[in-house]
């Protein structure tokens, strides 16, 4: 027998609205009541009382390098499941970046490694790679020298060494013979994920027939809009099939650009991604990170040469952005830092409903959590 937990007096996340004085009922890690007002449970070994604070669903990031000190590259990653909590964020994607091969495969067994142990504290979902396989030409921060195209025999051996833990890859579909791999990537449960692409109109509509249907960053390192030549950014946002992430920490894109990105495709289809880097949470200053060294000074995470390098802001405070700078609604931009990602990665996760994991945020107005909860385990209290 598990302890039966009440979360009560909750301003409770629905798709529709933030609904007040709401409860939860949770046992054996999931959801298995909800209601609102004085009708609750009788019985129940441990109350938490929400105090009329948001109550939502854990959120879910499926792009992020390292936090709070910690680089998701390598061993350190364990430490990023123990940060991540007093963000809100109960799962992840840790993400690796580009170095020369022998130093990626280092960190590809060594993410596994740590991802087997099922440490406490945020889950890993996998592993995702950001490149090498990327166009030179939209390198971002990675070294364009270090950037190849794809290849199935490439992939294989990556997720050979990963012991399999690989759901994602971003990928540049109009290098070499990328798009031949696309099928397998989604019969072997790896979400293919165009980004850092020069990829036109037309190859990235292919793209998507083909099965791409994710889009890393959207507007940072891809060909952009142009009204006879649509680019990458315009294939996206005039596609169904696939979902838009985006870097919501008011540097990296436009607040207008965000609020035409959200209408165009919907919150079903965008995700909140921090690409936050280790430097997050961190005061500013110099951080090597790899071969780069990281610059953090007035919110920004920079290379010397000026060049954006992932940003040090996480979901909880890029949710505040859309409200405040976008205009977007709370339940709209919870929508995109929980249920979008957990859907896209088919988890039971991102809702606050009967059956689904218990992956709890109290939240307050400042979006800074006072509980955080994974599986039923509270693993962080204010
Ligand atoms: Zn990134």
């Amino acid at each position: 027998m598990t302890k039966t937990t009440l979360i009560e007096n909750g301003t409770l996340y629905s798709p529709s609205g933030m609904q007040p004085d709401g409860w939860l009922l949770i046992r054996d890690g999931k959801i298995v009541d909800k209601g609102f007002g004085g009708a609750k449970p009788g019985k129940v070994e441990r109350v938490l009382d929400a105090q009329g604070q948001w109550v939502l669903p854990g959120l879910v990031d499926l792009h992020i390098h390292g936090a709070g000190g910690f680089d998701a590259s390598g061993k350190n990653l364990a430490g990023m499941q123990k940060v991540l909590p007093l963000h809100g964020i109960t799962s992840f994607l840790a993400t690796s970046y580009v170095t020369p091969r022998e130093v990626l495969e280092q960190t590809i067994r060594e993410m596994a490694d740590v991802i087997h142990q099922q440490a406490f504290g945020a889950q890993i979902i996998g592993i995702h790679m950001e490149g090498p396989w990327l166009a030179a030409k939209q390198h971002g921060a990675a070294d364009p020298a270090l950037c190849y195209a794809l290849t199935q025999a490439d992939i294989e051996h990556y997720q050979q060494l990963a012991g399999g833990h690989i759901r994602r890859i971003t990928f540049a579909p109009e290098e070499g013979n990328t798009m031949q791999v696309i099928p397998w990537l989604r019969d072997h449960n790896i979400l293919p994920s165009i980004g850092h692409t020069d990829a036109t109109y037309e190859v990235t509509r292919q793209a998507i027939m083909l099965g791409v249907n994710h889009a890393t960053h959207v507007y940072n390192a891809m060909r952009g809009l142009h009204h006879r030549e649509p680019g990458t950014v315009g294939a996206i946002l005039d596609s169904d099939a696939i979902m838009a992430e985006i870097i919501a920490d008011g540097h990296h894109v436009h607040p207008a650009m965000m609020r035409l990105l959200i209408q165009a495709k919907s919150p079903e289809r965008v995700c909140l991604v921090s690409d936050a880097v280790l430097a997050a949470g961190m005061p500013d200053g110099e951080y090597p990170w790899g071969n780069l060294n990281l610059i953090v000074r007035d919110g920004t995470c920079r290379l010397a040469d000026g060049t954006l390098a992932g940003s040090i802001m996480l979901i909880n405070k890029m949710m505040q952005v859309l409200v405040e700078k976008v205009g977007v609604s709370i339940q709209d931009a919870i929508h995109m830092a929980s249920t979008s990602p957990a859907r896209q990665l088919g988890l039971n996760k991102g809702v606050l409903d009967v059956g689904y994991d218990a992956d709890v945020v109290v939240m307050e107005e400042s979006y800074q959590p006072q509980m955080t909860m994974i599986q039923g385990n509270v693993v962080y209290e204010s």
